[in-house]
């Protein structure tokens, strides 16, 4: 480890430790850090010893509805499907009997789901990722996050002013978002930052001036994703090219070594290897409708979880539905079927006479219509990552755990 990325780790940690709470400190440190490092350790021995499978940690989407209108979402914003509160909980329940406390609550848009706050804190002992835009985001709101202390706030900022606005259909969203994001920082919350990285953000958001600007913000992680074309209107023209691809991923691992922040990806290994999170098991996803989905937009499904979700366990256990959609998808590439091969991921679903599971009910046609755009699998050309820091949690958080052979 150099010096510089010992100063850079260290400044980084004592920055999030001067700007929390103590419960907020603790409850990252306990039932993020320490139950995630127990939970995968029990998660790489089933897969290892080929027990019954139970994925490594549980996404669940709460409800379609959402308050923006956002180019390119797969959620169908104007749908009505949600969980129930009971649904909720038992998802919970019966992951945290499988050893696993930590969970990604999307939506839509999560702060419109009735009942969310109950359910957060009944279950104390988890921690939970909440994928929003902030806009619903008070200083009453943060500030009953804070008291929780078990809730990361992941804010979605799309692109700076006019980008902002353009892709996510209304007016003021950046605005709006920062004013969120500023009450999530007066409340000491731990939060982190996203963006869908396409053509049209990639100059605003993949830049030093932008991970400064979100440190400066208060962010203590910033996450990037690839923007993927699906849904009801897609935006191909958006989607990276593959040199795009390539220059995203030297510009992670150069940032990686000096940014004011933690930088998160879920597509490479240590060694620079493409990965699908969900061929290799460690997620799966809940959708709006309590469909046992592969990802969150792969919007079809052969499992539902019942009233009070406790038939969830067993479905992961016997699903033959899934566990052939991780193995067909680690056989076909390891970087993202959506993109690379959606015909095939298509037919797939077709011969398993999957359902959709949004309100919209188009999503098969929507894949038949999709084109074949670049990936993140970079075969022959990975870059290894750069940071030893990283390098050590990729390697022992972040591989293939047996999916790819
Ligand atoms: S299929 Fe694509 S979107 Fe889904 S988990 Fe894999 S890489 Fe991500």
């Amino acid at each position: 480890m150099t010096t510089k990325e010992i100063t850079t780790l260290s400044k980084n940690l004592w920055r999030i430790a001067r700007n929390s709470t103590p419960k907020g400190l603790w409850k990252i440190l306990y039932n993020f850090c320490w139950r995630n490092y127990r939970n995968m350790a029990d998660f790489e021995r089933r897969q290892a010893k080929g027990e019954p499978f139970f994925p490594a940690f549980v996404m669940i989407s709460v409800t379609e509805k959402c308050n923006l209108c956002c180019s390119g979402c797969w959620v169908s914003a104007n749908g009505r499907k949600q969980l129930s509160v009971e649904q909720l909980n038992g998802i919970i329940e019966q992951s945290k009997a499988q050893g696993s406390y930590f969970f990604g609550i999307l939506g839509g848009e999560p702060l419109m789901y009735k009942g969310l706050w109950d359910v957060l804190e009944r279950h104390s002992d988890c921690y939970f990722q909440l994928f929003t835009n902030a806009t619903l985001i008070t200083d009453d709101i943060a500030e009953r996050m804070r008291r929780l202390g078990n809730i990361t706030p992941l804010i979605s900022i799309e692109g700076l002013k006019e980008e902002s606005d353009a892709r996510r259909g209304k007016d003021n969203v950046y605005e709006r978002t920062l004013a969120g994001l500023r009450a999530c920082r007066k409340a000491k919350l731990i939060f982190g930052v996203s963006a869908s990285i396409g053509r049209s953000n990639y100059d605003e958001l993949v830049s030093r001036k932008h991970i400064e600007d979100m440190a400066r913000e208060g962010a203590a992680y910033l996450w990037y994703y690839i923007y993927r074309p699906v849904g009801k209107n897609p935006i191909t023209e958006n989607a990276l090219s593959k040199e795009q691809i390539r220059s995203f991923r030297v510009f992670l691992n150069e940032q990686r070594v000096d940014a004011p922040l933690f930088i998160i990806d879920t597509y490479w290994d240590d060694k620079g290897r493409a990965m699908c999170p969900a061929a290799t098991g460690m997620s799966h996803h809940i959708s709006p409708a309590g469909a046992v989905e592969f990802c969150p937009p792969l919007q079809m499904a052969k499992e539902f979880i019942n009233a009070d979700a406790s038939n969830l366990t067993d479905i992961f256990h016997n699903s033959e539905f899934l566990a052939s959609l991780r193995k067909m998808t680690a056989e076909t590439s390891r970087g993202c079927i959506l993109l690379e091969n959606p015909q095939k991921m298509l037919q797939f679903l077709q011969e398993w006479n999957a359902i959709d599971s949004t309100s919209r009910g188009t999503v098969a046609e929507e894949y038949a219509a999709m084109r074949v755009v670049a990936g993140h699998d970079m075969q022959g050309e990975e870059i290894e990552e750069k940071s030893s820091i990283y390098r050590m949690l990729k390697k022992r958080y972040f591989f293939g755990f047996g999916a790819y052979g």
